[in-house]
């Protein structure tokens, strides 16, 4: 498995798949040609149909624009891709990439990995990795410090200050988000909506909610995220850490510690499963998202390495079947209501994880496997290409 700098990315909303992979890839083709006059873009399979909504052409225009490049970009619906996501871009009529966007923000560019190959974790798995900490006495933190080096510690402290200003900059922010849908940002309504006869349930709630909001409206209008594992779903972890954090008054080392243990739940995901709504549903990023919250949150709970994994668990299990289809391609409907619920629940599964972690018989491992099954057997409809289920109510599509 690869460090962790590739699973958290910092970048614009809205999507790590469809906005910051795509502009990466166009800065490196950028690059390697610095006399390019222009350049065609054709978008392919999910990044054709949900392309608009996630305003990849937009963003792909503006750094072309940047640089004088002329360009042109269209959208492809027939070809048949091999990838969910493809895009081909065409440099001065001859000179040919394919880029493929895998799912948060990583590409491969004529078959290549834009990002360090290096192997970090000889670990294949959460059972290797589990084994590994039980046999030499050490936490997961512990583990992923020895396997990243104490750097590491650094890029979850930026991590960890990125989502904070995320949250802080939503909470901030009223009016209504780019897009047809004209929705009106809520994380600062629900934040400033206490009451003195608020129950502390109701605070919980209320609070974890306007945070997740704040991240996800953020994301909605091209603001700077962490992926967590997605753009997407980038709410429900930070959501989760600012409000334990908060109410337990925790240090800044104990959110780093909490964030590596987020971190190795989503990268044993992203290795072994998926984390992309385009390839297998919403379930691959609200759902691992929820698992690492509900593991970080654990974690900090004063769980063990059973807990942990229990909590990480269910929350997949739980998860299992969701569907990717925002309604007209915008990361707003379902996406930022979900990373309310999905922070919400991941708070509950930790405490659910209290009184089941010795006796839980599916472990993270197999139900990671189960996860990209189920994400394969979706159709297409389901998995980010804005034609299916939520995506189809016909007062969206009326534009009403
Ligand atoms: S529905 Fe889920 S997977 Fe699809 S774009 Fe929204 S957050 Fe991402």
């Amino acid at each position: 498995m690869k460090s962790l700098r590739y699973l958290f990315r910092i970048g614009n909303g809205p999507s790590s798949s469809h906005t910051i992979a795509p502009l990466n890839a166009i800065r490196f083709i950028v690059n390697e040609n610095p006399n390019a006059k222009k350049m065609e873009v054709i978008l392919r399979g999910s990044l054709a149909f949900t392309g608009r909504g996630h305003f990849t052409d937009v963003a792909i225009n503006s750094e072309l624009d940047s640089h004088k490049i002329q360009n042109s970009i269209s959208f492809d619906y027939d070809t048949e891709t091999e990838f969910p996501n493809e895009m081909e871009v065409i440099v001065d009529g001859n000179k040919k990439y394919r880029v493929i966007s895998l799912g948060g923000g990583a590409l491969k560019i004529n078959d290549k990995l834009l990002d360090d190959n290096t192997e970090v974790y000889p670990e294949k798995n959460f059972s290797e990795i589990k084994e590994y900490c039980l046999s030499h006495n050490i936490s997961l933190p512990e583990y992923v410090y020895l396997r990243e080096g104490n750097d590491i510690k650094e890029c979850l402290k930026k991590v960890f200050e990125t989502m904070m200003d995320t949250v802080n900059r939503g909470l901030e922010k009223g009016g209504v988000l780019p897009g047809k849908l004209h929705l009106e940002r809520k994380a600062k309504i629900f934040f400033e909506k206490n009451d003195e006869n608020e129950s502390n349930q109701s605070r919980m709630t209320r609070l974890v909610t306007s945070y997740a909001y704040a991240c996800g409206e953020e994301n909605a209008s091209g603001g700077v995220v962490v992926t967590a594992p997605t753009c997407g779903s980038c709410g429900v972890l930070p959501a989760v850490l600012r409000y334990y954090s908060d109410s337990n008054d925790l240090s800044l080392d104990s959110c780093i510690d909490a964030l590596a243990v987020a971190g190795i739940i989503g990268n044993v995901v992203k290795h072994n499963g998926s984390i992309s709504g385009a390839e297998a549903g919403c379930q691959a990023e609200i759902g691992t998202a929820t698992a690492m919250s509900a593991a970080a949150m654990s974690f900090l709970r004063g769980l063990n390495i059973n807990g942990i994994e229990s909590a990480s668990e269910m929350a997949i299990e739980h998860s299992l079947g969701l569907t990717c289809d925002p309604v007209l391609g915008y990361v707003q409907i379902p996406c930022i209501e979900r990373n309310a619920v999905a922070a919400l629940e991941a708070i509950q599964i930790s405490y659910i994880s209290d009184f089941v972690m010795n006796s839980h018989l599916v472990s993270l491992d197999d139900i990671i496997n189960t996860a990209l099954m189920t994400g394969k057997d979706l159709k297409s409809n389901y998995r980010e290409t804005s034609s299916g289920g939520l995506a189809t109510i016909t007062k969206f599509n009326a534009g009403e």
